[in-house]
């Protein structure tokens, strides 16, 4: 007899990058930031780290106020939480019940489908064109019955946008949009939240990560935005002190240190364009992305044996699969889509990339 749960005992559980922890690796495999988290982050660590026999504050408020300066919404509006995973699960635990519906677009961030799992929710895959681009009618006639929609935008692994448009298009007629903007800072045109000021906002919760443009995948932490009804019950769910107080005085300080991200953000974009036009040279088709990575697949080269002969180079990026997505149906995916996605690293990390890709 199985003590598990019966959803649990039947899922696969989800596989995160890899994460060698030894040095010598070019890493462009899990979307880290190349670049050193900012000085005045690491000072606001250490200035927290003199106060760690209390308790954090439960409602983070200052790191509250600040993201919400930043976005011009009032701090009701915000939820941090431990990495925007866990704004993923607290969406989940408050929102959807056993047997209740989610969707997400695929292919996309496959957590979403894990996370549905494990609440016993019934998970949609809405099957995207092979451009990345929604079939917009049959997404809405799949909606009716859906509770939340998870839209990762930029998506991943596409690195591509969808417009404000069409996002608000896919709002459930009976649910929530979740607007996973991870990768929201990489965009061409950064914004300002404007979606959940519009009309439908009430209806749409932002989620946002510190781990990529801040730099501070390690410390593990991100938030919604959302209409503060939605925000308030969130709140019942999450743990008292689902934020340590050195996550909640780093974030403060990261949001408040705007110069750093943004010369960051700056020097990704470049290497992603550098990026772009070297793979495209050397024979791979390359999305044009708005995000921190690239998705890239050759036309007639197995991508799982091009991920192979840089890992045993010590290059190291992401493999990707999915199954029954529709594709083009290549020689090594005829039955779905499979691919590389490369992270941005420094022009140094992408010069390595190129040099041992050239070889393959
Ligand atoms: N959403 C997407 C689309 C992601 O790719 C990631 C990173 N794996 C996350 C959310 C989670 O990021 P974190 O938990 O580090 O905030």
């Amino acid at each position: 007899m199985s003590l598990f749960r019966p959803c649990v005992e039947r899922m696969k559980g989800y596989t995160p990058g890899e994460q060698p922890q030894e040095s010598g690796w070019v890493k462009l495999n899990t979307n880290e930031n190349p670049y050193p988290t900012s000085p005045a982050v690491l000072q606001a660590i250490e200035r927290a780290a003199g106060r760690l026999n209390i308790y954090p504050d439960p409602l983070s408020t200052p790191f509250r106020k600040a993201v919400g300066e930043l976005f011009g919404i009032n701090p009701e509006w915000i939820l941090p939480a431990n990495g925007s995973d866990e704004v993923l699960t607290l969406l989940m635990r408050t929102f959807v019940g056993p047997g209740e519906t989610i969707a997400y677009p695929y292919p996309s961030y496959v957590l979403y489908e894990t996370l549905g799992e494990i609440q016993d929710a019934q998970v949609k895959r809405i099957l995207l064109n092979p451009d990345w681009s929604w079939d917009l009618p049959r997404a809405k006639a799949e909606l009716a019955d859906v509770k939340l929609l998870f839209v990762p935008n930029p998506n991943s692994p596409s690195g591509t946008l969808w417009s404000d448009e069409d996002l608000l298009a896919l709002v459930p007629p009976n649910g929530l949009l979740i607007l996973d903007e991870a990768y929201g800072d990489f965009r061409d045109q950064p914004h300002r939240m404007e979606l959940l000021k519009s009309g439908p906002g009430s209806r749409i919760i932002v989620t946002r990560t510190l781990s990529k443009s801040y730099s501070l995948a390690g410390l593990r932490l991100g938030f919604a935005a959302g209409h503060p009804e939605l925000i308030a019950g969130m709140r019942k769910v999450k743990d008292s002190y689902n934020c340590d107080m050195l996550s909640l005085a780093a974030g403060e300080a990261a949001i408040r240190d705007q110069s750093a991200m943004l010369a960051n953000r700056g020097r990704i974009l470049q290497t992603r364009q550098r990026l772009t036009v070297a793979l495209t040279k050397l024979g791979f088709n390359v999305f044009p992305s708005q995000a921190n990575f690239v998705w890239a697949t050759h036309p007639d080269r197995p991508h799982r044996s091009i991920y192979e002969f840089l890992k045993s180079n010590r290059v190291l990026i992401r493999y990707m699969s999915f199954p029954h997505a529709v594709g083009t149906g290549t020689q090594s995916a005829p039955a779905g889509i499979d691919g590389l996605r490369i992270t941005v690293g420094t022009d140094e990390q992408i010069d390595r990339l190129l040099v041992v890709l050239e070889k393959a």
